[in-house]
């Protein structure tokens, strides 16, 4: 991992001026696949270029551990490709995602809202790239009533929605429906149509067993849905995957599109 060795401290808390939303349609035009996180898209541009310097690249490479349960998170990422799996370890070995994060959102909200102790751990299961921001100095940069604040706080409703929605969604959604909206999702954030996945990896995450994932694979792929090669899946029928999925990709989509609208 990467350290971050200055962090410039902006001198006051900033707040949005009238005009700023004519820029800002002009900047969320022209940001583009790998350049583009959705909550830093909706910020006002003056806001954005006050905080811009706070943010450095960080590169979310598959597998990679960002934080552990009982660590003290000191950094929210702001992915603008990729998924960033919130997971729970249990006894035994065994893990569950509860929550995932990609474009839509950040990874951290506890270092900025709270005290940054995370019981969860948070891992990379899509690659892509995020933008890092120490949490201590965008909290004084973003003092309430800026709109980073309020993006940030309306973000973590839709992320208590998207938790609450995948707790029904596990008891109620057949796991070839789990696997659809995670196929979902994933190509949503990856920003591009084919990406790095392993059985063992989506086995654990969806808490099934590594025989239901391949035959969810293989349904999928006998259907020309995806094709499944050698731990790298390709979507070619979006239409048909999103048929596949529980209503709950839907469900939790609209929530996020809600935060920056
Ligand atoms: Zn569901």
């Amino acid at each position: 991992m990467t350290s971050m060795n200055s962090t410039p401290t902006p001198e006051a808390a900033v707040v949005a001026a009238p005009d700023d939303a004519v820029a800002t349609a002009t900047r969320e035009a022209t940001q583009t696949g790998t350049e583009r996180n959705l909550l830093l898209g909706a910020l006002p541009e003056r806001e954005y270029r006050h905080l811009a310097p706070l943010f450095e690249a960080f590169p979310l490479d598959f597998g990679r551990v960002l934080t552990r349960p009982g660590d003290i998170e000191h950094y929210l990422y702001f992915p603008t490709a990729g998924t960033i799996s919130i997971v729970r370890p249990a006894r035994g070995g065994r893990m569950v995602e509860v929550a995932s994060v990609g474009n839509e959102g950040v990874s951290g909200i506890g270092a900025f809202l709270g005290d940054g102790r995370d019981m969860f751990e948070s891992v990379v299961q899509v690659a892509g790239e995020a933008k890092r921001v120490n949490a201590a100095a965008l909290r004084a940069a973003a003092q309430p009533g800026s709109a980073l604040d309020e993006l940030l706080r309306r973000y973590t409703v839709a992320f208590l929605a998207q938790s609450m929605q995948s707790v029904a969604c596990n008891c109620l959604h057949s796991a070839e429906e789990r696997f659809a909206r995670w196929l979902l999702s994933a190509h949503d954030r990856a920003g591009r149509n084919e990406f790095r996945l392993t059985q063992d990896f989506l086995a654990a995450m969806l808490g099934v067993r590594r025989a239901t994932v391949t035959e969810a694979a293989t349904a999928l792929r006998k259907a020309g849905v995806i094709h499944y090669l050698r731990g790298r899946v390709r979507i070619l029928d979006r239409p048909a995957l999103e048929r596949a999925s529980c209503e709950c990709y839907a469900l939790i989509r609209a929530a996020f599109a809600r935060v920056g609208a």
